[in-house]
């Protein structure tokens, strides 16, 4: 946007972002706009230098066909059909009106895919400007708005028009579970705002626009058709759509499609409350019941438990606790609580995965955590979306430790470390679990894209007189609080030391309190809900300009109110040293075991550090060293301690963090490990 518009407008911006689209009436944080965040850090700007300069051009590239299949299934593909998926051919067939081919390169959802990768390249050039990237996906929504106005409705999903034209959204038979209509059509709303962020232009805005209208007019209460998404995603999407244009009404005046929208507001509202509503007893105003694969079963104020399709269920999630901090709906305010506390309190894998079985990719039972789990990438993700939003509704920083979860272990061992290989399970268990160069199914890495492009939002947060510090990234953040310039400095090692240092420059001398998270592990709370336990040896300690102050803790945040002054400083330091974390005593899969942890990391043992691994077993009193080693995948910390193989011989462990596994060839790995 800096490149775009003039500074005063910029910072118009930024204020606008904040104090009016992103407040809703009953949230209790609101997170720092992209463009007030910059992030300088040790352990994140390399890798955020190496997703945007590398995995963003990896991903389009790979999108567009261009790669050499490295898995059977797509190597068989090419053989059969010639050639690579190509994602942009379908938009270029559409556009040229062609229709029911019986062929669609890649998965229902492959526009979506495209939308959702749009969207991380978007956030990620707010931070780093990039003309060459910025011209590439300019080209790319040129042939996406060609296919748009193929249709007179401006329907757009390329394997509808493609394979079943006149099965639009699951009806005439369809089937919009598979189809994904729904689904493309709310990440195409998430792209295009993102990318009007980023570059201030409304062309992919139209194309959103114009397909989210004709949805308004298809799908809602009688006389128009009960139609609900095949994925959850769109509720939030549409939701945010809604805000967008209440932010920023003047982006109407410059758009060729007409916006109204309180519509965009009202299907997303229409899309939650109609959830297990099928229809009449007598037949009329129904639709096929998706059951809990799809959240689908019964309606979403009266779901306990969070249940089905992971990847669906928290982004359903999500959608559900931004309309609760909009509506302060008691109703959708206990459906988050019931969702997140069922989620993190029985469902919750160490590493931050979600999802245990394979079969429809989905929620187990409750305590059912077994090692071999299948943890797709998005699960984990959404998961880390969904823990966000309701710091942003509730501001309590369990939900931070959740998403700081996410972040360190299972997003990042998604990716390899040079940036263009990955993973779609994340067990905690493996003999062999190659990274792919692409898969038939690619959805995790345009979802990787789209969280750590939001990154620098999730760092800091505000209500009407409070400061909030969520993640220890080392950046810089600027912002009103009250009318009043604010900006703080943050400088930290972590996650590998725990020291952190804040400078708070505040010129006009103000008052307010300083809400600075200290995560569950670094206070005996492995898990809110005791689901795994751990302690550390030493407590956290805060200063404020050199002098030590007793922690005054509120909702998981130690809270300095004072009058700030240029220049104050509060120093936190955190007990990064290693711990072993136990599972409950509920959890029957992984009894006996127990984790290694520091500070968010959870550490893993690699067979090439470890030869004998699958028969290791260790003394709970065993002495954990850790040793920073700058020259082992990109420099971490590694813990080492004794261990007794088969044989009850002593033996050395290493263990690495957990994100850094499979970049040293295909390796069996263990996170849990037997502990006597
Ligand atoms: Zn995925």
């Amino acid at each position: 946007m800096s490149a775009i518009l003039p500074q005063g407008i910029l910072l118009y911006l930024i204020f606008a972002w904040s104090t009016l689209s992103a407040q809703s009436p009953a949230s209790k944080l609101t997170a720092l706009p992209l463009e007030a965040v910059t992030i300088q850090d040790a352990f994140w700007s390399p890798k955020l230098k190496v997703w945007d300069t590398k995995t963003v051009y990896d991903v389009l590239d790979k999108l567009e066909g261009k790669y050499v299949p490295d898995r059977k299934d797509i190597a068989d593909e090419l053989k059969k059909i010639g050639r690579t998926r190509n994602a942009f051919y379908n938009f270029d067939l559409v556009a040229q009106g062609k229709k029911d081919l019986n062929m669609h390169d890649g998965p229902p959802w492959y526009d979506g895919l495209v939308y959702e990768t749009f969207r991380g390249a978007a956030d990620l050039m707010i931070e780093y400007p990039d003309p060459n990237l910025e011209k590439k996906i300019d080209a790319y929504i040129v042939r996406i708005a060609a296919a748009q106005n193929a249709d007179p409705d401006g329907f757009i999903n390329t394997y509808t028009t493609l394979m079943r034209s006149h099965q639009r959204f699951g009806t005439n038979g369809g089937n919009e579970n598979w189809q994904h209509d729904i689904y493309n059509a709310g990440m195409l709303a998430e792209a295009a705002v993102h990318y009007y962020n980023a570059t201030g232009k409304t062309q992919l805005l139209d194309v959103a626009t114009k397909m989210a209208n004709y949805m308004y007019r298809v799908m809602g209460p009688e006389p128009k058709q009960n139609i609900v998404p095949g994925h959850g995603g769109p509720e939030e999407t549409m939701f945010r759509l809604y805000k967008f244009f209440q932010a920023y009404p003047e982006v109407k005046s410059k758009m060729k499609t007409p916006v109204n929208e309180k519509q965009y507001y009202d299907l997303a509202k229409f899309w939650i409350d109609t959830r297990g509503n099928h229809g009449r007893p007598d037949g009329t105003y129904s639709r096929t019941n998706w059951g809990p694969y799809n959240q689908d079963s019964i309606p979403v104020t009266e779901q306990k438990t969070i249940e089905g399709h992971a990847v669906r269920a928290t982004l359903l999630a999500t959608g559900v606790t931004a309309m609760a901090m909009e509506d302060n709906d008691a109703g959708y305010i206990q459906t988050a609580n019931n969702y997140w506390n069922n989620m993190i309190g029985q469902r919750l894998f160490i590493t931050g995965g979600q999802g245990a079985i394979p079969d429809g990719e989905k929620f187990g039972p409750d305590y059912f955590l077994p090692e071999n789990a299948y943890l797709e990438t998005c699960a984990s993700i959404g998961a880390g979306f969904f823990s966000q939003q309701m710091n942003e509704l509730e501001a309590d920083g369990k939900y931070v430790d959740e998403l700081e979860r996410v972040l360190y272990n299972n997003l990042l061992s998604s990716i390899s470390l040079n940036g263009d290989q990955y993973h779609y399970e994340n067990p905690l268990s493996t003999n062999s679990h190659p990274r792919w160069v692409w898969h038939d199914c690619p959805c995790c890495p345009p979802m990787f894209l789209k969280m750590v492009g939001a990154l620098p939002r999730y760092i800091y947060g505000t209500n009407n007189d409070a400061v909030f510090v969520n993640l220890f990234i080392s950046s810089n953040a600027k912002f009103q609080l009250k009318d009043k310039d604010v900006s703080i400095q943050q400088k930290t090692e972590y996650p590998w030391k725990g020291k952190v240092v804040l400078t708070v420059n505040n010129p006009s001398a103000s008052e307010f309190p300083l809400h600075i998270r200290i995560p569950g592990w670094a206070a005996g709370k492995e898990n809110p809900f005791d689901l795994y336990s751990s302690t550390v040896k030493s407590k956290p300690e805060l200063k404020v300009n050199g002098k030590a102050v007793n922690m005054q803790m509120e909702d998981g945040y130690a809270v300095v109110n004072r009058k700030w002054n240029n220049g104050d400083k509060v120093e936190l330091v955190l007990p990064v040293e290693p711990r072993v974390v136990y599972p409950s005593a509920d959890i029957k899969n992984i009894s006996g075991k127990a984790v290694i942890s520091a500070g968010p990391i959870v550490y893993a043992f690699e067979s090439v550090d470890n030869p004998g691994l699958t028969n290791y077993s260790f003394s709970k009193s065993a002495d954990l060293k850790m040793q920073y080693k700058p020259g082992l995948l990109n420099g971490v910390n590694i813990i080492s301690g004794e261990a007794k193989d088969a044989n009850a011989k002593t033996v050395t462990f290493t263990a690495i963090p957990f994100y850094a596994i499979g970049n040293r060839g295909t390796q069996a790995y263990q996170v849990w490990i037997p502990v006597k």
